[in-house]
Order: C-alpha cells, then sequence, then structure tokens
C-alpha cells in the first residue's frame, strides 16, 4: 500500500467520510416506529413516506387520503385550504401571499402542495429548466404568443411568464415530486386544485395563462367554458363551482 500524501497513517478515514457525507447518496431511514401523532391523516402519512422512503413531513395539510368521488374531493380541499390559510405555516406575509394562494393534491399519493404568486420584476422571470417536462413543453409552446397552441386572452400579459403563478408552481413541484415516486409515471389528471384569496377567502379561477399551463388538473377548468375564440373563454356567470 502507498504511503498517504497527506500524512496521516492511512488516510482511510478520510475517504470513508466523505463517501458517507456524499450529497447524493441514498439511505432509507430508520423505521419511525409507532406513530406519535393521533391524527389518522398524519399516520397514514407518515406510513406511506416510511413506504417510499422519504422523510417525513408530518403536517395535517400535507396529506389527504382521497375519497375516489372528485367533487367530495374538491371540498376536503377547499377545507384543507381554509386550515392552511388560517394557520399560515410558512409565516407567508399578506404581501406575499395576495392575491391568490393555491393548494394542489395529488391524489395519487395524497400529498398536498401550497404556493403563491411570484410578485414584480420576478413575475417575467421564468426558468424553464426549473418546470417539470410536461410544464416546460407548455411554456415553450405559450412563448409562440399568436401560435396555435396558446391562447390570449384580453389583458393576459398582466399575469407575468406563464409559470409564475401559485397553481402552477404548486402542480410542478407535486409532479416533480410524483415522477420521483418508484415506478410512477405522472399524468396531470392525477393532480386537483383550489384557488383562492387568502384576505376574503374567495375562490379563484385559473388566469389564462394557468388554465393552459395546469390543463387536465381538476379545477383547472373551473370558471372557465368552451367555445368563444380559441374555444378558451371566461365563464362570466362563474358561481365558484369546482365540480367536474
Ligand atoms: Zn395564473
Amino acid at each position: 500500500m502507498p504511503k498517504p500524501k497527506d500524512g496521516s497513517k492511512s488516510g482511510v478515514s478520510t475517504v470513508v467520510n466523505k463517501v458517507l457525507s456524499y450529497p447524493g447518496s441514498f439511505r432509507k431511514p430508520e423505521p419511525r416506529g409507532p406513530s406519535r401523532s393521533s391524527d389518522p391523516d398524519v399516520q397514514n402519512l407518515e406510513n406511506k413516506l416510511d413506504d417510499i422512503g422519504r422523510e417525513p413531513k408530518p403536517r395535517r395539510w400535507d396529506y389527504m387520503e382521497p375519497t375516489g368521488d372528485k367533487n367530495k374531493d374538491h371540498e376536503k380541499l377547499r377545507e384543507r385550504w381554509n386550515e392552511y390559510i388560517d394557520e399560515n405555516p410558512e409565516r407567508w406575509s399578506n404581501a406575499k401571499r395576495m392575491p391568490c394562494v393555491s393548494a394542489v393534491w395529488d391524489r395519487k399519493s395524497g400529498r398536498v402542495y401550497y404556493d403563491h404568486n411570484v410578485h414584480k420584476r420576478d413575475k417575467w422571470n421564468m426558468n424553464p429548466d426549473d418546470l417539470d417536462p410536461i410544464l416546460r413543453e407548455r411554456y415553450k409552446k405559450s412563448l409562440d404568443r399568436n401560435g396555435p397552441f396558446w391562447q390570449m386572452q384580453e389583458n393576459q400579459d398582466w399575469h407575468g411568464a406563464p409559470g409564475t403563478h401559485s397553481e402552477t408552481r404548486a402542480t410542478n413541484q407535486a409532479i416533480k415530486d410524483a415522477r420521483n415516486d418508484p415506478g410512477r409515471e405522472p399524468f396531470m389528471e392525477d393532480f386537483m386544485l383550489h384557488n383562492g384569496n387568502p384576505k376574503t377567502k374567495n375562490d379563484m379561477r385559473c388566469c389564462g395563462n394557468c388554465t393552459q399551463m395546469c390543463d387536465g388538473v381538476h379545477g383547472s377548468k373551473a370558471g372557465w367554458e368552451a367555445g368563444g375564440p380559441g374555444g378558451h373563454q371566461v365563464d362570466n356567470n362563474w358561481s365558484s363551482d369546482f365540480s367536474v
């Protein structure tokens, strides 16, 4: 064995430490044992996360068991969104979370994601590399502003770049995580969204960008109707109905 050049006796321990702390190395967490939570949703979450070897996020609003009925599920999602707004666990300021906070539910895994809009100058700073491939493809189509794939509404520019709003950001995170679930190919239909104004708690429809970015996600077409220019127009009679 050649003499190590770093002056230590063998140099072995340095090498071992480096291997163990390498950030890309994966180690399944130790079994957690019985749940400390009495909340069945949290227990389910912990069990599922154990199964797939993820760090736990045992917060009540991060996980919900789907009922299988889309409209009942949307009611559950709206309730959970309300709890999240009241609790505000990330301590988002009103400036940060206005005018819209979204909850996106991955109804395959049960995970729920929340996000707010990107504001001010950053609303045009969309890096497509941050998007899941499904959303990246849609974003690229949106750049052809008069093309056949992206339907522009009056004043749509006001919303900034597609991908910078709460529901698309939360959907993006949900798809990315789903793609990391072993053996899973995510589909937009696996997800459900709810949008609301955190001050008034009124339901909100997706904007003209998000209804196209999140197309396929349950709730992405609420407040929109087929027909009209490009088959894509606001339903002015919408009464906060997210049913499908
Ligand atoms: Zn939007």
